[in-house]
């Protein structure tokens, strides 16, 4: 039985979309987009790579066609994925999901040669319609779509890599799933032996009682010890893998296929990092403070997210909205009105039910449609403070909707900034509404907590994976050998004022993002910071700073992150830009320095 909370009965109405799974409208809509799918390739089927290129009225009828026919294309697909999120457990709903799924992938097979002809249109030819006028609205995702052509290999080899792949890398990733998940951590709680998961045991690094915490921290330690040797060999054959490939795909460095996803220029990324460490000194002395509040004379690792006081208050769902929509009504009356759109027409899935899919999320596609938000809201802080996230995502996608299908995606350093942007927005809101200095203390800590994890933390795991990888083009790596990278990267950070405990040398060993998603970690810091800067801004410049915000929303992935944040008169490959980010750091630890000390 779940738990009935303040948010029982909050459940989303998606007929919207459709009026039920037995709606025939579900049928008739893949009917149809099959149809026009079959028209459509008749017509264009090689006419796109073609000696000269096609004609831009040519090119510019087909991808409005395509845009069309995706947005149907993609409603019966985010209906069943919605139903499925909201009970899992019901078999029909996963039948449902799987039978669209397969239905999408016949149709979008039908369509695929469009973007294959693209690609393998001249360069020449491409080029001229990138920069025809005509094409103007879609240059830049003819443009980026572009960008994995010198990557690409033949049909036969990528056939080929994709069947390898089964047992090769992705063999790797199982095993490293397989083995850190079946680990258990012996630890006796509460005069009681428990054997706990990877998981439970990184949680209790935030328990209240530091015996625990260095109990909790010592175990873990020991226990991955004994798969050290396993952990660093699959981590030195992911590198080599992936060092094969890149060589394979003409890519110039390990970090590249990283930074072309994320359509940021690579200069950019290694300024920001530059200065993320000349910034280091703001966590040190935070550090410092924190093991004055805790009365010890210096922090070991696992003292670092030792709660400060109590955060968690008891929030109903409906007073957390209250609070939101106030809190976005004093930003800018319009980020109301959207939200409060949420509450009214029951975008929102917000009450716990057994089968409902954990976490929180904001559905937003297709862009003919509006966006949906599933939480599990029970009664916390926290939980109000996805709900204020997902609706920052909510309004996004809402802004977006003035953008094409192509051009509506964000792309992923700009894809959490509304989001994390609206947080900011609610969570200065309370602060200014808490009246006791305890309760302050501990909102804003728990704040600054959140934001090292963000930026500093990932900074030191984009450092470590770079030193990694320079290592292994050289040798072999032992777990040692991995030990020594980390906690160089890990130093630096820390400095003399938290103590890397005995155990830490092994930090490396179960991180899922190494394994994952090689050098995705710096995408947290650059979304992190550019909410800073532009939260900074926001209090440099007040309500006249609004409208640019606003037009950086509605642009949607119409451009390249770096085009639209100069419209915004930011610049990335300047450092002056990423330091803004951290202005708004010293401020928050100095009012907490200054809170702490009376
Ligand atoms: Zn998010």
């Amino acid at each position: 039985m779940a738990p009935t909370t303040s948010a029982t009965g909050i459940t989303w109405d998606l007929s919207d979309l459709y009026a039920s799974p037995a709606d025939p409208q579900l049928q008739t809509t893949l009917d149809a987009v099959q149809a026009e799918a079959e028209a459509f390739a008749q017509t264009y089927r090689g006419t796109i790579n073609v000696p000269g290129g096609p004609a831009p009225k040519h090119l510019l009828e087909g991808l409005r066609r395509l845009e069309t026919l995706y947005d149907q294309l993609g409603r019966p697909a985010v209906y069943a994925g919605l139903l499925f999120a909201g009970d899992t457990a019901k078999p029909e709903n996963r039948n449902l999901e799987q039978q669209i799924e397969q239905r999408n992938m016949a149709i979008y097979n039908l369509v695929l040669f469009f973007h294959l002809e693209w690609l393998d249109l001249r360069a020449e030819d491409a080029q001229r319609l990138i920069a025809a006028e005509s094409l103007a609205p879609y240059s830049y995702y003819l443009l980026n779509a572009r960008k994995a052509v010198p990557h690409k290999l033949t049909e036969a080899e990528e056939k080929l890599v994709n069947e390898k792949d089964v047992t090769g890398n992705q063999a790797w990733v199982r095993l490293f799933t397989e083995l850190t998940s079946s680990l258990e951590f012996p630890l006796e709680l509460e005069g009681e032996k428990q054997a706990l998961t990877l998981d439970a045991i990184l949680t209790l690094m935030r328990h209240p009682d530091r015996n625990v915490r260095q109990k909790a921290f010592t175990t873990l330690y020991a226990v991955l010890e004994t798969q050290s040797q396993t952990l660093a060999y699959i981590y030195n054959t992911l590198i080599q893998d992936k060092l094969m490939m890149d060589r394979l795909r003409n890519y110039s460095n390990p970090m590249q296929p990283r930074h072309l996803a994320n359509q940021v220029p690579p200069e950019a990324v290694e300024t920001m990092m530059e200065v993320v460490e000349q910034n280091y000194d703001i966590a040190q002395s935070y550090f410092r403070l924190k093991a004055k509040m805790l009365n010890l004379p210096k922090l070991e690792i696992y003292d670092q997210h030792a709660p400060l006081g109590e955060v968690a208050a008891h929030i109903t769902y409906n007073a957390a909205r209250d609070v939101i929509l106030e809190a976005f009504a004093a930003f800018e009356p319009q980020f109301r009105e959207i939200a409060s759109l949420f509450y009214e027409r029951n975008w929102i899935d917000a009450e716990v039910r057994p089968g409902k899919r954990g976490g929180g999320f904001c559905s937003g596609y297709p862009p003919s449609n509006h966006p949906y938000i599933l939480v599990n809201y029970t009664d916390n802080m926290q939980d109000a403070m996805t709900v204020a996230h997902e609706l920052g995502h909510g309004i996004h996608f809402w802004l977006a909707r003035k953008q094409t299908l192509f051009n509506f995606d964000t792309s992923l350093p700009l894809a959490e900034t509304a989001s994390v942007f609206a947080e900011m927005i609610v969570f200065e809101h309370l602060l200014g509404q808490t009246q006791d200095k305890a309760d302050k203390l501990a909102l804003l800590c728990s704040k600054i907590q959140d934001i090292f994890s963000t930026v500093f933390r990932q900074n030191v795991l984009t450092r470590f994976e770079q030193a990694a990888f320079a290592g292994r083009a050289e040798n072999r790596l032992t777990p040692e050998q991995l030990s020594e990278c980390w906690l160089e990267a890990n130093q630096r950070y820390y400095g003399t004022a938290v103590e890397q405990t005995k155990g830490y040398e092994l930090g490396w060993s179960y991180i899922p993002h190494f394994i994952h998603t090689p050098f995705y970690c710096y995408s947290y810091v650059f979304g992190e910071l550019l909410v800073l800067a532009l939260y900074g801004k926001y209090r440099e410049e007040g309500k006249a700073f609004i409208p640019r915000y606003v037009a950086l929303l509605e642009a949607g992935g119409s451009q390249a992150p770096e085009t639209l944040l100069k419209d915004l008169g930011f610049d990335l490959r300047d450092p002056a830009f990423w330091q803004l980010g951290f202005n708004e750091i010293r401020r928050l630890v100095a009012w907490a320095e200054e809170l702490a000390a009376v």
